[in-house]
């Protein structure tokens, strides 16, 4: 899945000169006899560095004068819908045109990023003058000479942000085990958990070199039939009876654990409820970015269940916002009771912890999203949000764009996240959001 990167722009002002450039190669034929359709191509090309595929347009959008902004619309969308960022081609030399302007107005409500390329801006630098560009909406045009392979750079430099974060390779490899971490204030029944979770025969542990004597590396091979990895185990299934202290559970490990696992089960006393000690280590683990279950354990010995359950709701609700929904699961680990479905809504979270929305999927929600709530005046100035894209998952982030995004207010922030976590339905995981101003 490389990113996609379309070349846009009215006839004649340097798409495909630049398309070669970026293609290395002679591919596109520039000069092409107008109103001579071509099947659209891609060709794999690298941005600074990146693989990145290059959607040839060129061709596509000749159009008698008086019909061009529609007619170069038209052909342009899928193209544009398609893509990841779109390059939006400008002719410095005959400067901004109004279909230029009609076409920047068509793209600044498309989902996909833009970035305006001025080019022919060779020799005498231009000659546009950069505020008559600016007048697009579409921010700093970045000065290139596609026939002169001047500035390039400058656009790879300006285009590798915009693109979507690379995948992470570990998403993809399905074989590695999840990196799963128990955590929780002494005698929640962490081990107890542990052991109800591993089926003996299933259990694959060993010494791994490099750790301390006591850590064993336990992994095993859950009811979905995934692999499974308990990271930090020190101690964990030996300890059997021994009795911790508050300062034997030390925030410091469970941050290591933390930092390694992927989900945390967050494992509380039913009998004793959510208190600020599992608060702490549930921030904790919201901190490190890690998505979370709850296991709501004892559930055997409790005798008001309803009021149980409800007493630990309002608590999420009034103290765990960014992991609002949060998976929870009533069990008895000493029972066996419903330890199987741990697991599952484990594996379950996970998959919203390393999802990732596609941009156009993204920017419908954002346009709504900012459109049912304008972002607010700051110092007498509204925030102008253009666009979202998601540079990662794991946990998942957001980057919206605007001038001055990076100033938005927290509780703007927090409808964002709210509203994108309902959107796209990623209960209890922390969801980040990053404004970043005008490029
Ligand atoms: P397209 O129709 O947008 O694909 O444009 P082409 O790539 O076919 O280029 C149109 C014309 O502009 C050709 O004659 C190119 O040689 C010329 N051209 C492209 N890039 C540059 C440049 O950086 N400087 C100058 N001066 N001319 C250019
Ligand atoms: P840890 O310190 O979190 O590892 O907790 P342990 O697994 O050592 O359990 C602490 C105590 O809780 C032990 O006495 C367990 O027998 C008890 N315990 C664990 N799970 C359950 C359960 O599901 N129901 C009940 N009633 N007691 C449990």
């Amino acid at each position: 899945m490389l990113p996609r990167i379309a070349i846009i722009g009215r006839p004649n002002v340097g798409k495909s000169t630049l398309f070669n450039r970026l293609a290395g190669r002679k591919i596109a034929i520039v000069d092409d006899t107008p109103g001579v359709t071509r099947d659209r191509k891609e060709v794999e090309a690298r941005i600074g560095g990146r693989p990145v595929l290059l959607l040839d347009t060129a061709g596509l959008e000749e159009a008698p004068p008086d019909t061009v902004a529609g007619r170069m619309r038209a052909s342009s969308e899928v193209a544009v819908r398609q893509a990841d960022l779109v390059l939006f081609v400008i002719d410095a030399r005959a400067g901004i045109t109004p279909s230029d302007r009609a076409f920047a107005a068509w793209l600044r409500r498309q989902p996909a990023p833009v970035l305006l390329v001025a080019n022919k801006t060779e020799g005498r630098g231009g000659g546009m003058a950069a505020y008559e560009a600016y007048e697009l909406g579409l921010g700093d045009p970045v000065a290139i000479s596609a026939e002169h392979g001047e500035g390039i750079a400058d656009l790879y430099t300006t285009a590798l942000p915009m693109l979507p974060e690379e995948e992470d390779p570990e998403v993809r490899d399905r074989d590695r085990p999840l990196r799963l971490a128990i955590v929780g204030r002494p005698n929640a029944g962490k081990s107890t958990l542990l052991n109800a979770l591993l089926g003996e025969e299933r259990m694959i542990t060993g010494p791994e070199p490099g750790l301390t004597r006591d850590a064993v590396a336990v992994e095993w091979i859950d009811e979905t039939g995934g692999k499974v990895r308990l990271v930090d185990t020190a101690g964990m299934r030996k300890k059997a009876r021994i009795i911790e202290n508050l300062e034997q559970m030390s925030v410091g490990s469970t941050i290591a654990a933390l930092k390694e696992a992927e989900v945390a089960v967050l494992v509380l006393d039913a009998l004793l409820g959510m208190d600020e000690q599992d608060l702490r280590i549930a921030r904790l683990a919201e901190r490190e970015g890690r998505a979370v279950v709850i296991a709501l354990n004892k559930w055997d010995a409790v005798e008001d269940r309803t009021a149980a359950r409800r007493a630990l709701d309002d608590v999420l609700m009034a103290s765990l916002a960014q992991l609002k929904g949060v998976s929870v699961v009533t069990l008895s680990a000493i029972t066996g009771k419903n330890v199987n479905r741990l697991m599952p809504a484990v594996r379950e979270t996970l998959e919203r912890w390393n999802r990732r929305i596609p941009t156009g999927e993204l920017n419908r929600w954002f346009e709504a999203a900012v459109a049912r709530h304008t972002p607010p005046l700051v110092d007498g100035r509204r925030i102008k949000l253009r666009y979202a894209t998601m540079p990662k998952a794991r946990p998942p982030t957001i980057a919206v764009f605007g001038p001055r995004a990076e100033d938005l207010p927290e509780d703007y922030r927090r409808y964002l996240v709210n509203s994108f976590r309902e959107a796209f339905d990623m209960p209890g995981v922390p969801i980040r959001l990053h404004g970043r101003g005008g490029r």
